[in-house]
C-alpha cells in the first residue's frame, strides 16, 4: 500500500525546484538575488509517516467514510488536499464524535490524542489509525512514568495545543498522577519562585488553574516534579526551564535530597532540534539581509524557528507564496505572537531591499510541504526578475 500511494504523495507535496537548491549547495541564484535554504527544513519523519498513513487509509478502505480527529498537521495546504481526498474532519462544522460508530475508520494525527479522546473512539467501535509520531510516544512513556512514581509532570508546551493535552492526559493515568503545563521562562520563573518560598496559593492558581491537572494545589503538588516537553518548543527554552526547576529544587531540599524530587529527561524531538540547530547555522554562516520562515501560523515549530531568527535579522513567517504578493508588500504572522492570535496577519511594505546582491535565508517548519518551499523559491526568483 506504501508503494501505492508513494505517486500522489510525490505529485502532491514534491518540489523539483528544492532538489536543484538541495543539490546546488542549498543556494539558489537569480539576477541580484541569492536564497540560502537551512540544510535542515520541511516535513519531519513524523509528519511524512503521518501523511503517508492517511493516503493509505483512504485507498485501504475505500467507499467507506474517513475521518481525522482534527489537523493531520499544522498546515493548511495539507489538511486541505486531505480534505479533497475525501477525508472528513471531525473539527468542521456539521461533523458529531457522537455519530461515530462500529467500523468507522478514524485517523489519529501526527500530536496524538488524549486518553479520553482515544478511550471514547474505541468504546464508539472505530477502527483506528493511530499516525502518533514515535518522539511523541516518547514523552507519553516518561509522563507516565512520572505518574506512576508520583511525579508531577511540568510540562513546558501550550496549554490548548492538541499534543500538550495529549501528553498531559497521560499523567494522569495513575491516581496520584498531576500535571502542570508552562508556557515559558516567566512562568517558570513564577513556579519556581513558589516552590522555593510558597507564596498565594489562591494567586497561584488563578494563574495555572487551566494549565494544572484537575484539584491541583501547589502546596501539595508541587514537591515531586518530572520535566517535560511538547516536543516542538524552542530547544534552548525547554533545557534552560529544565534547570531552572533542578536548580529550585537543590535550593529547598539541598544538594542531595534534589534527587529525590527531582527528575527530566531529554523529550525533545531530533527533528525539531536538527531544524533549529541548521537555522542558527545558516544565521552564522551567511550575511543575510532577511529571513523568511514558511509554515502554519499554528505551527508551533514555524513560530520558533521565526523567533529564533528575528532575533538576528528582519524576519517574516508566511504561510504559503501567496505571502509574497507583491514585490513591495509581505503578509506575515507577527513574530512571538500568542497562539490565540493565530490568524492575525501584519503587513509589512518595501520587505525587499531595492539594493544589487540582495541575500534571503530561508527555512520552513517541520510540517511545511516541498512544493509549497518550492513556489515561494519561484515568487521570489520573479521578484528578482522583475
Ligand atoms: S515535529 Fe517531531 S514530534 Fe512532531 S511529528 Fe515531527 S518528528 Fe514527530
Amino acid at each position: 500500500m506504501k508503494e501505492a500511494v508513494a505517486g500522489e504523495l510525490a505529485a502532491a507535496y514534491h518540489s523539483s525546484i528544492v532538489d536543484g537548491v538541495r543539490a546546488n549547495d542549498f543556494r539558489y541564484e537569480s539576477g541580484r538575488l541569492t536564497v540560502h535554504l537551512a540544510r535542515e527544513f520541511g516535513f519531519c519523519y513524523g509528519v511524512d509517516r503521518a501523511v503517508d498513513y492517511a493516503y493509505q487509509a483512504r485507498r485501504r478502505f475505500p467507499g467507506q467514510p474517513v475521518f481525522l480527529t482534527g489537523e493531520i498537521i499544522h498546515n493548511p495546504h495539507v489538511n486541505d488536499r486531505l480534505r479533497a481526498e475525501g477525508i472528513r474532519f471531525l473539527s468542521d462544522p456539521g461533523e458529531d464524535w457522537d455519530a461515530l460508530g462500529n467500523g468507522d475508520v478514524v485517523i489519529l494525527p501526527a500530536f496524538g490524542v488524549t486518553v479520553g479522546d482515544m478511550a471514547r473512539l474505541v468504546g464508539q467501535g472505530c477502527t483506528l489509525v493511530d499516525t502518533t509520531c514515535g518522539s511523541v510516544l516518547n514523552v507519553w512513556k516518561n509522563v507516565v512514568r512520572y505518574a506512576q512514581d508520583g511525579f508531577t509532570s511540568v510540562i513546558h508546551g501550550k496549554v490548548r495545543h492538541e499534543e500538550t493535552r495529549a501528553t498531559a492526559s497521560q499523567a494522569l493515568k495513575y491516581p496520584n498522577g498531576h500535571y502542570l503545563i508552562v508556557l515559558d521562562r516567566e512562568e517558570a520563573q513564577i513556579v519556581c519562585d513558589y516552590l522555593r518560598r510558597g507564596g498565594d496559593r489562591m494567586a497561584f492558581l488563578d494563574r495555572f488553574g487551566g494549565a494544572a491537572s484537575p484539584g491541583f494545589d501547589p502546596d501539595r503538588d508541587l514537591a515531586r516534579v518530572g520535566c517535560a516537553n511538547q516536543t516542538t518548543m524552542l530547544m534552548t527554552e525547554s533545557l534552560e526551564i529544565g534547570e531552572m526547576f533542578r536548580a529550585a529544587m537543590t535550593d529547598r531540599y539541598g544538594d542531595v535530597e534534589a534527587a529525590a524530587h527531582f527528575r527530566a529527561f531529554d523529550t525533545i524531538c531530533s527533528a525539531t532540534q536538527e531544524r533549529q540547530d541548521a537555522v542558527i547555522a545558516l544565521l552564522d554562516e551567511h550575511s543575510l539581509d532577511l529571513m523568511l520562515v514558511i509554515g502554519g501560523y499554528n505551527s508551533s515549530n514555524t513560530c520558533n524557528l521565526a523567533r529564533i531568527c528575528a532575533e538576528r535579522v528582519p524576519t517574516y513567517h508566511i504561510a504559503d507564496p501567496g505571502c509574497l504578493h507583491a514585490r513591495n508588500e509581505v503578509r506575515h504572522r507577527p513574530i512571538g505572537a500568542p497562539s490565540t492570535t493565530a490568524s492575525r496577519e501584519d503587513v509589512t511594505r518595501d520587505w525587499l531591499p531595492r539594493s544589487d546582491g540582495v541575500v534571503i535565508g530561508l527555512t520552513a517548519g517541520a510540517s511545511t510541504p516541498n512544493n509549497i518551499v518550492g513556489e515561494v523559491i519561484e515568487q521570489l526568483g520573479r521578484f528578482a526578475a522583475g
